[in-house]
């Protein structure tokens, strides 16, 4: 069955491989971007996340377009990086606004409508660090964290209405998230993979399908990690 997808930040990297994915297999896929238009094949709406009132309004763009958004996924995110006695308030904060607070401003949004269907699917896009902690990341790693605290109380607060909410924790992804990292970091990093490998992101994109289907539908709460084993545990 056909569903209304939304993904923000599915302009690029992880986002649209999910987005894509999605399309993929005949559902109605909407992403969001911050001005720099729409993959082809995508219906676009422009929309930043720390702004409620253009959350509202990308919404109401693909409930008209496309019908209600019946699968959420929370992937738009960014980081600031710097170690901890180094890191602004406005750094904390910023990302914080972005990653968790971003996420929330649009599941909020998503259920109003996902209760009124009895039916929804919002899946978190966390990061491995989230639980496993990483130096110069302390505004990022803690962003990351909520994430679950937030999906786990949504599933308590919603479960009984058919919506889940999942959280997929990637580890380390070819985008031009990491492209920024120098060398030196990437090879460091591949050393704790177990599979000694990083991941496309086409390799996230299908478990937030498979989260989105039937076949998970009695999935809920759940951290499901797409590490390679890197957080093994946590
Ligand atoms: P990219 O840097 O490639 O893309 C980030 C996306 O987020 C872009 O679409 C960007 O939009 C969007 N975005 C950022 N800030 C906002 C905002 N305020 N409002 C709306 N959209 C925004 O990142 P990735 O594809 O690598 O990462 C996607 C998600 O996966 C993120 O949440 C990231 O934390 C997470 N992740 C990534 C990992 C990796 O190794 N790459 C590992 C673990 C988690 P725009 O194009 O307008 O800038």
């Amino acid at each position: 069955m056909a569903r209304t997808v939304l993904v923000t930040g599915g302009n690029r990297g992880i986002g649209l491989a999910i987005a894509q994915a999605f399309a993929k297999q005949g559902d109605r896929v909407a992403v969001t971007h911050r001005g720099s238009g729409a993959p082809e094949g995508l219906f676009g709406v422009q929309c930043d996340i720390t702004d409620s009132a253009a959350v509202d309004a990308a919404f109401t763009e693909v409930e008209n377009a496309l019908g209600p958004v019946e699968v959420l996924v929370a992937n738009a995110g960014v980081t600031q990086d710097t170690l901890l006695l180094r890191m602004s308030e406005e750094q904390f904060t910023g990302v914080i606004d972005t990653n968790l607070t971003g996420s929330f401003r649009c599941a909020k949004r998503a259920a109003s409508k996902m209760l009124r269907a009895r039916w929804g699917r919002i899946i978190f896009i966390s990061s491995v660090v989230g639980l496993y902690g990483s130096p110069g990341q302390v505004n990022y790693a803690a962003s990351k964290a909520g994430l679950v605290g937030m999906a786990r109380s949504i599933t308590r607060e919603l479960g009984s209405r058919n919506i889940t909410a999942n959280v997929v924790a990637p580890g380390f992804i070819e985008t031009d998230m990491t492209a920024v990292l120098p060398e030196a970091t990437q090879a460091e990093y591949k050393k704790n993979i177990p599979l000694g490998r990083m991941a496309k992101p086409e390799e996230v994109a299908d478990v937030v399908t498979f989260l989105a289907g039937d076949a998970a539908a009695y999935i809920t709460g759940a951290v499901i990690p797409v590490d390679g084993g890197m957080g093994m545990g946590h």
